[in-house]
């Protein structure tokens, strides 16, 4: 059965090797001339890492002892999840960060040992299919695929950019993610490549997304004048060039699949960056979706993918746009209350990791 993947990105290319494995003869059709976005660090749960093993993909990441929540203007502790030796403990798998092109590498060496072939520069729409028995749109948020499956839902901007930038140190611990959470803003850094380098995205509430595309080149000056003032460890200080992205979403998607064609990450699922789990729950989709199509027709085996996998990229979704405002609280008192509220959960038996038994614990890769 040959099966053609349209993106490689890292939801396409684990898409792809997922199928491999199970026997499918997969080709991968991208349209950029080489691997696309691959300029950032990526944060994956227990829940992929777990997924990232059963595909045997090794990728060389860093694992954050913890992360430390902030409040942004006084940097002010507000409370510590303990990742590390408690993950690995509790959920049996590693939460891991990665730099992107670290990752995409790494899944593309193991679906080209698995057999996949991969067609760069090649644009594939859904008019114009290549010949194939499955077709995985995994063609991101501004997915074609989706457009057509779908009429009529779009993608909205969600009233968030974020500024996406990779620098060279930070007077900050690499053991620890660092989060601060000010009013209508917050920010995220974390080393990779063993501390060579520090992923910083920092994001800020707007009413308009004005440019054309969805990301374009930002501005390191108008960054550091978002957070003047914040403590941050200097890690906006040697910011030298950065992106800017205007994040979009939509709710859940009412459909995944038509015939043989199916979507996949982004094209179905698009979130709030604020659970660190797009990439991961596309990493969860690729495995699921290889599982549904082992046995029987492809059209039924698209629609149990679609059943098993909405309900829960659905909570995501959900869980991510509350993040965005439980983080981006404004007054003094409604910080302060956050603040409260973390320090008593984290008291409680399992503390602040055991809010995440949900998805950090869930294990795709065992059939119930
Ligand atoms: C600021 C920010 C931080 C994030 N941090 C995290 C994180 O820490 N952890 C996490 O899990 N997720 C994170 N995410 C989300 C994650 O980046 C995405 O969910 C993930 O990359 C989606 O992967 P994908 O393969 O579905 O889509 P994409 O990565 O967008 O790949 C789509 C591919 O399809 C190609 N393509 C598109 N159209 C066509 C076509 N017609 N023909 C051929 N090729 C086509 C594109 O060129 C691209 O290569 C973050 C997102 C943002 C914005």
């Amino acid at each position: 059965m040959k099966a053609a993947v349209v993106g490689a990105g890292i939801g396409g290319v684990a898409a792809a090797l997922a199928l491999a494995r199970t026997g499918w003869s997969v080709t991968v059709f991208e349209r950029a001339v080489a691997l696309g976005e691959v300029g950032a660090g990526l944060q994956l749960g227990p829940n992929a890492m777990r997924v990232l093993t059963a595909l045997g993909v090794q990728a060389q990441g860093m694992r954050p002892a913890r992360v430390e929540m902030r409040d942004g203007p006084s940097g002010r502790l507000q409370a510590v999840v303990p990742f590390g030796d408690a993950a690995q403990a509790r959920y049996g798998a590693p939460y891991q960060q990665f730099h992107r092109q670290d990752l995409l590498a790494a899944l593309v060496a193991a679906a080209q040992s698995a057999g996949v072939a991969f067609e760069f520069g090649t644009e594939v729409g859904p008019h114009a299919i290549p010949e194939a028995d499955l077709v995985v749109a995994a063609d991101g948020i501004r997915s074609m695929f989706r457009a057509e499956l779908n009429p009529g839902v779009e993608a909205a901007f969600t009233g968030q950019v974020a500024w996406r930038a990779l620098v060279s140190g930070a007077d900050l611990d690499p053991a620890a993610t660092q989060l601060w959470m000010g009013p209508g803003r917050h920010v995220v850094a974390y080393p990779l490549r063993g501390g060579a380098v520090w992923n910083v995205v920092a994001v800020e509430e707007r009413m308009h997304w004005a440019a054309e595309g969805w990301h374009s080149p930002g501005d390191p000056e108008e960054l550091r004048t978002a957070f003047a003032g914040w403590p941050l460890g200097g890690v906006l200080d040697q910011v030298e060039e950065v992106i800017l992205w205007g994040l979009f979403a939509h709710g859940p998607l009412p459909r995944w699949h038509r015939g043989h064609m199916g979507l996949l990450g982004d094209a179905c699922h698009p979130m709030l960056p604020f659970m660190a789990q797009g990439a991961a729950m596309s990493i969860e989709d690729a495995w699921v979706l290889a599982e549904c199509l082992r046995f029987g027709p492809v059209a039924e085996g698209l629609a149990q993918y679609q059943a098993l996998r909405r309900p829960r990229t659905s909570r995501v979704q959900t869980v991510a746009a509350r993040n965005a405002r439980i983080y981006h609280l404004r007054s003094r008192y409604a910080r302060a209350a956050r603040g409260l509220g973390l320090s008593l959960v984290q008291r409680a038996p399992g503390g602040l990791l055991a809010r995440f038994d949900w998805l950090y614990g869930a294990d795709v890769t065992v059939r119930e």
